[in-house]
C-alpha cells in the first residue's frame, strides 16, 4: 500500500485523530452518500452507534461534535474551530442539524448519539454505525465506519466486509521494513530524506512536496503561537489550568544564553513547544496530526527545537526532517499501528517520538544508519506505554508525555549520532515488539479510560 507524507501528517483538529478527525471525515462521507443517493428529502431523522474506544471515551475526545459536524459538511482541514462551541449548543437546542448545510433533519443529541461504554465491533476498536430513517422511522440507508487511527478510516460495504481501498500507486523504492530502507539508501547512494522524496514525486512535483511541507511546519507554528497565547482552563471537567502562556512568560524574562547554558534551559523551551501544541489540541484547536493528535505536539516540538537551537538549521533542513520522520512513520502504520485504541500510547506517543528522532538525526546530518538508530532508541523506551487518558480526555496524562517523548526524541537522537550507526536491537525489531506487547495489552489500557491513571485519579 502506499502513502504518502501528506496522509501522515494532516491538517485537523484537535483533540484526537482517531475519536476526532477520522469521526468527522466518516460522517461527512456518510452525509455525501445519502445525497448521491438522493435520499435527502426522505431523511427525517439520525442515529449514531458509536462503539469499541469511541465509545467509552468518545465524550471527552469530542467524536460527537466532530460527527455532527461532520454531517453538517465539515472537515477538519477547513473547520473553523472557534464557531464549534456555537453550532453545537443550537443543534442540542433545536434538536436538528442541517445535512451538508442543504436539508435539516432531526437528531436529539442525548437519544441519538449512543456511547457504548463496553461493546465494540469485531473489524476494529474504533467503529461507528450511522442510520438515515424517513418520516415513518423506516431506516433508509446506514453505514459502518472504522476510525483506525491518525485520521485514516474504512468503511463496510453493503455485505457487511469491510473495504480497504488501499493506493495501489506504484512508488519507484519500494520498502516494508527499515533494513531494506537502509539497502536501498546504500545501494542507491540516497539519503532516506531523498528516497521519500523520490517517491512523494510520484503523486506531486519537488516543488509542491517542498511547499507542502513547507506549509504544514507553519501550521505548526501557528499552533504554538496560538498555544502561548492562550490562557486559562481546558475544557470538559477536569480543570486543567493551561501552562504553556506562564512559561513562556517566564522563559521570555530570561535572556536566551541563560537558558542554553550551562543547564538544560533548552529544555525548557522543548517542553515549552510541545504544552503550548498539546493544549491547543486538548481545547480543539488546529493542529497537525503527527503522526497522531494525542501525540500531535511531539514533532513540533522537536523540530522547534532544531530550529531554534541547532546551528546552520534551515528549510532544506525542515524538509529532510519531514521525509525522513515520514519514513519511520510508514513503517510503524505498516508493521504494527499508531492507534492508541490498537496498541496502547506506545503507538502515538512511541511512533512519535521515533518519527521525531529520525527527522532531528537526519537534519542534523546523520547516516541511514545513525537516523534508524535513533528512530529505534526513540520507540525501545516507550515500549509497553499504556494509553489510559484521565476522564476520557486528551489532558493528563497526553500533554506532559508529549514534552517527555520530545526530550525523550532529542536524546535518541543525540546518542545515535554520538556512534557510528552500529546498535544491538534493529528498528524492525522493536516495531515488531511494540506490535506484539500492544496485542498482548489488556483492553482496558488501550483509549478506552478503564485503567491505569483513568481510574487510579479521582476526578474533581
Ligand atoms: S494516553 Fe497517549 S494514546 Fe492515549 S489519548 Fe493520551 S496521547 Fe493518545
Amino acid at each position: 500500500m502506499a502513502i504518502s507524507l501528506f496522509d501522515l501528517f494532516k491538517v485537523g483538529i484537535g483533540p484526537s485523530s482517531s475519536h476526532t478527525v477520522g469521526p468527522m471525515v466518516a460522517a461527512n462521507q456518510f452525509a455525501h452518500q445519502l445525497q448521491e443517493r438522493n435520499l435527502f428529502a426522505s431523511v427525517a431523522r439520525l442515529k449514531i452507534d458509536l462503539y469499541g474506544s469511541l465509545g467509552a471515551t468518545g465524550k471527552g475526545h469530542g467524536t460527537g461534535t466532530a460527527v455532527l459536524m461532520g454531517l453538517e459538511g465539515e472537515l477538519p482541514e477547513f473547520i473553523d474551530p472557534s464557531l464549534v462551541n456555537d453550532r453545537i449548543e443550537k443543534i442540542e437546542k433545536t434538536s436538528q442539524l442541517s445535512l451538508l448545510s442543504q436539508q435539516v433533519v432531526n437528531i436529539s443529541v442525548a437519544t441519538d448519539l449512543i456511547y457504548h461504554r463496553v461493546d465494540r465491533l469485531d473489524f476494529h476498536a474504533n467503529g461507528m454505525v450511522l442510520v438515515a430513517f424517513d418520516g415513518d422511522g423506516k431506516a433508509i440507508h446506514s453505514a459502518t465506519f472504522y476510525s483506525v487511527g491518525g485520521g485514516f478510516i474504512v468503511a463496510e460495504d453493503e455485505q457487511g466486509k469491510v473495504v480497504l481501498v488501499e493506493d495501489t500507486t506504484e512508488l519507484p523504492y519500494v520498502f516494508h521494513s527499515a533494513e531494506t530502507l537502509i539497502k536501498l539508501c546504500r545501494e542507491e547512494d540516497k539519503s532516506i530524506a531523498q528516497i521519500i522524496m523520490e517517491n512523494e514525486k510520484t503523486w506531486r512535483t519537488e516543488e509542491e512536496i517542498k511547499q507542502g511541507i513547507l506549509s504544514i511546519w507553519s501550521v505548526m507554528k501557528s499552533c504554538v503561537q496560538q498555544g502561548i497565547k492562550n490562557e486559562g482552563i481546558l475544557p470538559g471537567g477536569l480543570k486543567v489550568k493551561r501552562r504553556a502562556s506562564s512559561l513562556h512568560k517566564d522563559l521570555i524574562s530570561k535572556t536566551r544564553m541563560d537558558m542554553i547554558t550551562p543547564s538544560l534551559g533548552a529544555m525548557d523551551w522543548v517542553n515549552l513547544y510541545a504544552l503550548a501544541v498539546n493544549e491547543e489540541n486538548a481545547a480543539g484547536g488546529r493542529v497537525v496530526t503527527a503522526p497522531t493528535n494525542g501525540a500531535a505536539g511531539i514533532i513540533p516540538a522537536v523540530l522547534h527545537y532544531y530550529w531554534d537551537f541547532c546551528p546552520r538549521s534551515s528549510e532544506e533542513g525542515v524538509i529532510e526532517f519531514f521525509l525522513t520522520a515520514a519514513a519511520i512513520g510508514f513503517l510503524f502504520k505498516e508493521n504494527a499501528s499508531i492507534s492508541g485504541a490498537e496498541v496502547g500510547c506506545q503507538g502515538e506517543v512511541g511512533s512519535a517520538c521515533a518519527m521525531a528522532a529520525a527527522g532531528l538525526a537526519a537534519a542534523t546530518g546523520g547516516s541511514p544508519e545513525q537516523i534508524e538508530n535513533a528512530a529505534e532508541i526513540g520507540m525501545e523506551h516507550n515500549l509497553g506505554l499504556t494509553c489510559d487518558p484521565i476522564g476520557g480526555l486528551v489532558q493528563v496524562p497526553c500533554i506532559e508525555r508529549n514534552a517527555m517523548g520530545s526530550m525523550k526524541a532529542i536524546n535518541s537522537a543525540s546518542m545515535a549520532l554520538r556512534g557510528d550507526g552500529t546498535h544491538y536491537v534493529s528498528l524492525d525489531k522493536v516495531i515488531r515488539t511494540m506490535r506484539d506487547t500492544g496485542r498482548d495489552m489488556n483492553d482496558k489500557y488501550k483509549e478506552t479510560s478503564r485503567g491505569g491513571l483513568a481510574v487510579n485519579v479521582i476526578e474533581c
